[in-house]
């Protein structure tokens, strides 16, 4: 059993900073094994408000695509709370090295909490977190330091695409997992500024040609919000004939492994 709660859908700082979408990240279960990745401001009250909640002390690793706030804001708070205030270390980090260098935004006294810090790299060599494999991308265009993650348990792939510009070896890339599940970063609906972020356009070009049997967006800017991303997504199920969805803030996507 795969499952993966949405404990936020926003991106774009107006949307964060206005909390119109929550920007808590996604709690992946992998039967037994839960991972929490990018958590953005709110993260640690989201997660504690579900019903039931997500439980931090349960948490098995924490994982940051890229150190940007609305990804990172809550990693300090979320790392206490998954190894109980230092008092019972457990669980794993991942994060691209620059989260930890320049600027970190991994504090250096939550992270000796932490067993097990890995720094992830392009295209790393295959991590162990229990019986779930997880891979990075190809490096993305976007600022800092930010990948992609392929998490593969019980035969099946799960990937998430997080901020990018769109460039066309990312399709290469992420087609190679034959993702079962392919969830997207979908911030903007058409391109009015230049910016390292992927539109609707982006998101149906890379649907296309990576052919994942499921597509979710999420973390939408107003934009994106104003189209209203559901009908956006039964607009993809009738292009390509996958299924497509549309993230909402509490939304839990099963998959039965
Ligand atoms: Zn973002
Ligand atoms: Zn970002």
């Amino acid at each position: 059993m795969i499952s993966i709660r949405f404990l936020g859908t926003g991106g774009a700082r107006f949307v964060v900073a206005k909390q119109i979408r929550a920007s808590g990240g996604m709690w992946m279960r992998f039967g037994a094994t839960q991972i929490h990745v990018d958590p953005g401001p709110g993260a640690l009250v989201r997660a504690l408000s579900t019903v039931p909640p997500c439980e931090p002390p349960q948490l098995d690793a924490i994982v940051l695509s890229h150190k940007h706030l609305d990804h990172s804001n809550d990693v300090n708070v979320m790392i206490e709370a998954m190894c109980q205030g230092g008092w019972k270390p457990r669980g794993a980090l991942l994060a691209p090295g620059d989260a930890f260098d320049h600027e970190a935004v991994v504090l250096p006294y939550a992270r000796k909490f932490v067993p097990r810090v890995e720094r992830l790299t392009e295209r790393c060599e295959p991590i162990s977190v229990n019986d779930v494999e997880i891979r990075t991308s190809i490096r993305h265009h976007h600022g800092v330091e930010t990948y992609g993650v392929h998490f593969r348990y019980g035969g099946k792939t799960v990937s998430y695409l997080p901020c990018t510009r769109f460039f066309p070896e990312l399709v290469d890339d992420y087609r190679e997992h034959q993702p079962d599940v392919l969830i997207m970063n979908v911030l903007r609906f058409r391109d009015t500024m230049d910016v390292d972020h992927l539109t609707f356009d982006d998101a149906r070009t890379l649907i296309g040609g990576i052919r994942p049997k499921a597509a979710i967006m999420t973390h939408f800017g107003t934009k994106m919000l104003e189209q209203d991303p559901r009908k956006l997504a039964r607009g993809l199920e009738d292009e390509f004939g996958v299924r497509a969805y549309a993230a909402h803030d509490g939304w839990v996507y099963d998959a039965l492994v």
